[in-house]
């Protein structure tokens, strides 16, 4: 009997030195003090004993009993411990590692753009003004000096909302709408969304205008062009070649489109300038008589200047940009660039 005890502490022993983990340990305390363990098991034999026997052996059985829960404790704080290293160790952070930096976002280069137009005329003392996208026909055409049956009004392609409403096709309603409201002088610049139906490499239906309007006495054509000289020297850059072409807009009489020289072949002839080395970038004028006197105001008494630019088209001139749609396809590989 004596022997058999021996063993059984000689198994524990061995056992326990071989536990890896708490789980383990759990099951080995099963095996050996439970209900159904080694040890009751051990205990409940006893009755086979001679009454003389029993309390020796029973003293002998606590004893391995109490030896085995000691052990069983001491195993449990080792293995806690080694747990609690291994956790340690899986959950280790490399704090060597270069961080994962957030994608740090910028502004559209339409933005950009827009914003350096702005400023450049907020520095010359132009103050923004804004108008509705919905317009109505008067101050889109009528007041412009586009009559229903004017042949401007083929080449605008509109989107109509009614017969009397529809999505401005430039910005020019604007100047209807400050001239109506504001005493003189008016030195304004309309920045805002336009839209046509066209959808090519060139054009989108929906793009960005930028409409300048200044309105006082004895206002010249030389003024205009003084303004819009600076203006290109400051967006292109101070060598920047200018050009004015006389042309025609139905609100503004004389009327010119100015050309800046070539920003690729600076001048030689190029895919881009169709071989002229001159690129159109906004149309301008006089005030028509006309729009004055739509709005009320005497033409021989005020005068002014109007200009009107495309955001886009200045925009893809300054970066070199040869399809317009790449603006509203939102492909990071493209916008990135620009911050
Ligand atoms: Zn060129």
């Amino acid at each position: 009997m004596k022997s058999i005890i021996e063993e059984l502490k000689d198994k524990a022993l061995k056992e326990l030195s071989g536990l890896e983990d708490l789980k383990a340990l759990r099951d080995f305390k099963v095996r050996f003090l439970g209900k159904k363990g080694e040890v009751t098991r051990l205990l409940k034999s006893m009755k086979d004993l001679s009454p003389e026997e029993r309390p020796v052996f029973g003293k002998l059985i606590n004893e391995l009993k109490a030896f085995v829960e000691a052990k069983v404790e001491e195993k449990e704080v080792e293995l806690k411990e080694l747990e609690r290293k291994r956790r340690f160790e899986k959950e280790r952070l490399d704090i060597t590692l270069p961080g994962r930096l957030p994608r740090i976002g910028g502004l559209h280069p339409l933005s950009q753009v827009l914003g350096e137009v702005v400023d450049v005329f907020k520095a010359m003392g132009f103050q923004i003004a804004e108008g509705p996208e919905i317009e109505e026909d008067f101050y889109n055409f009528e007041a412009l000096n586009i009559p229903p049956d004017h042949p401007a009004r083929d080449m605008q392609d509109t989107f109509y909302i009614s017969e009397r409403v529809l999505l401005r096709t430039h910005t020019s309603p604007v100047q209807v709408r400050i001239m109506q409201k504001y005493p003189l002088p008016i030195r304004i610049i309309a920045p805002g969304r336009v839209y046509r139906r066209d959808f090519d490499v060139s054009h989108t239906p929906m793009f960005h205008q930028v409409e300048g309007l200044l309105v006082d006495k004895k206002v010249t054509f030389a003024e205009l062009k003084g303004t819009l000289i600076e203006f290109a020297k400051r967006i292109f850059g101070a060598n920047t070649e200018v050009r004015f072409r006389p042309s025609f807009f139905p609100f503004t009489e004389p009327s010119a489109e100015m050309d800046i020289g070539c920003v690729i072949c600076k001048g030689s002839g190029c895919r881009v300038c169709k071989g002229t080395g001159w690129l159109e970038i906004l149309g301008c004028g006089m005030v028509d008589p006309e729009v004055f006197r739509s709005v009320g105001l005497d033409p021989l008494e005020v005068t002014g200047y109007a200009f009107g630019l495309g955001v886009e088209r200045i925009t893809m001139l300054k970066y070199g940009i040869d399809d317009i749609r790449l603006f509203f396809e939102n492909d990071l590989r493209f916008l990135s660039q620009f911050v």
